[in-house]
């Protein structure tokens, strides 16, 4: 029996059996968070009013309801943050031994895994993300992150060949909104074990885990100005770029933003890491385990959403395979669960923002224009909330915007190829260069497409896999400097010796 024969047969009893598929809704409580009806600025070790007397809600996606009010720092309390920051860098943190600034990382790392419940669920409810993400990925990865660089802050001579690595001195910190707890602990960590202090600013939609850790920061008596913590939109991140006392500005976001920060830096003293945007190609070949490249696949590009800088949002498969990829790419996308991310059971939970769902929305209906043939499973979304089914676009030109830019939601765009290098030519053939998959039996057309591929991490065979010892960073548009492992250490270090 042919692979699809026995499909249409799966199929044919899912349909009889509809509820065979179905799981009776498993909901995380929320009883045991408790959020403050409005959030301070975190300075100085202290909470504190913006001197803007602003503050803005941040909601949860999945509801429209509101979490929390948060305060929207302006220039004034972003000076106030890096003066604290400066303070406590030339009074405190720099004066410390690697030996006792570890101490106070591995803290902060077992007290997260301490509050590591607490903390998926208030990811989720702020940013959308299904909680077995939020439990079994972003908040184990964060804790790691902390655990991995409390090593290395007594051992930095180590990571640079016995030369000496001093620190910069006030790194400035911009995240975005796709893994609020993560991308802190991807920038806070190093910055610590390599002897740097911190103002942090994360995004406007999801703050909220962010201020959690300054709470954690104050049980650990982290010394006050270590780690500062202002909230607000893009007026503040750019007002903590442009700062004159900051010596490091750190960036996770949109290509756009980032070449912005660049240009507002060029010239200055300031060190600049920059982690942006990607279209990562998934390349499939015909001599893959096919099964196990669909869910590779589907993990690349739906994990939260497609709100994954290096998604898989390109699959570029082998002519030969490219229906029975699709084919079984379809059944397997029929079975995905989009709804509620609370319900332990979803694998697609709420779009991050209105805005983002805009956008999303804005890509389809291009990609539809330009002539491609969309597709999408039926799914029972919620009413409320913002939410966009999983949807894949078939004959797609690469010259199509769905093939070209980002569109940061749970959209692929399946393109062919006949040879390996017309693989390369198509995958290297964006501004991007961040992630890239390959799918394949032998291990020779792995290495050769890993060497060929422009992107900063190639993964063989799985896809979305991350770890605090290995570096992560783009090549091209996609960025500058890479973020975690030992490599990663350089960002915070000047290397002297
Ligand atoms: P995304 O498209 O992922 O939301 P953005 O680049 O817009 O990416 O946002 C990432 C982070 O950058 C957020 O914390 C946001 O507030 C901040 N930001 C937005 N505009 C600016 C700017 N002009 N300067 C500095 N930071 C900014």
């Amino acid at each position: 029996m042919s692979d699809i024969t026995r499909r249409e047969q799966t199929n044919e009893l899912a349909l009889q059996f509809g509820n065979a598929w179905n799981y009776a809704p498993s909901r995380e409580g929320t009883e045991q968070v408790s959020l403050k009806p409005r959030y301070e600025l975190f300075i100085d070790g202290a909470w504190t009013a913006p001197k803007s007397n602003r503050y803005f809600a941040t909601i949860n996606p999945a509801t429209e309801e509101t979490l929390a009010e948060v305060a929207e720092a302006n220039e004034e309390d972003v000076a106030r943050a890096v003066t604290g920051a400066r303070a406590a860098y030339d009074n405190v943190w720099r004066k410390l031994s690697g030996k006792e600034r570890a101490k106070y990382i591995y803290r902060i790392a077992r007290a997260l895994q301490e509050k590591a419940r607490e903390f998926a669920i208030v990811e989720t409810l702020d940013g959308g993300k299904p909680i077995k993400e939020s439990r079994d990925i972003d908040v184990p990865l964060a804790a790691a992150h902390f655990f991995y660089h409390a090593g290395w802050a007594d051992k930095l001579h180590y990571a640079f060949q016995g030369r000496e690595a001093r620190p910069l001195g006030v790194a400035g910190q911009i995240i975005p909104w796709n893994f609020p707890l993560l991308m802190a602990a991807w920038k806070i960590a190093p910055a610590l074990a390599c002897g740097n202090t911190v103002v942090l600013k994360p995004a406007e939609t999801t703050p909220l885990t962010a201020l959690m850790l300054a709470q954690i920061f104050q049980e650990i008596e982290l010394p006050p100005g270590v780690v500062n913590i202002v909230t607000g939109a893009g007026a503040t991140g750019a007002a903590l770029a442009a700062h004159p006392g900051i010596d490091k500005v750190a960036f996770t976001g949109s290509t756009a933003v980032g070449k912005r920060i660049q240009q507002a830096l060029a010239g200055s003293k300031k060190r600049l890491t920059l982690e942006l945007g990607g279209k990562a190609a998934n390349v499939v070949f015909a001599d893959a385990p096919i099964d196990q490249a669909v869910e590779g696949i589907v993990n690349g590009i739906f994990f939260n959403q497609g709100h994954v800088c290096c998604a898989g949002s390109r699959l570029l498969v082998e002519e030969s395979v490219h229906d029975i990829v699709v084919r079984k790419l379809q059944d397997r996308m029929r079975t995905l669960r989009v709804g509620d991310p609370l319900d332990k059971n979803t694998d697609v939970g709420a779009i991050n923002s209105k805005m983002q769902l805009g956008k999303i929305h804005e890509m389809v209906a291009a990609g539809e224009e330009e002539g491609a043939t969309r597709w999408s499973a039926t799914y029972d979304l919620p009413s409320k909330g913002f939410f966009f089914p999983p949807t894949i676009f078939t004959g797609a030109a690469q010259s199509c915007r769905i093939a070209r830019e980002e569109i940061f939601g749970p959209v692929l765009t399946v393109l062919t190829f006949r040879t390996p290098d017309e693989a390369i030519e198509k995958a290297n053939n964006t501004m991007y260069g961040l992630s890239a998959g390959v799918w394949t039996d032998k291990g020779s057309k792995s290495f050769y497409m890993a060497q060929r591929l422009e992107a900063g991490v190639v993964w063989a065979n799985t896809f979305n896999k991350f770890d605090a010892t290995s570096p992560f960073g783009g090549f091209k548009e996609s960025g500058l400097g890479r973020e975690g492992g030992r490599q990663g250490l350089a960002a915070y270090s000047e290397v002297v010796g």
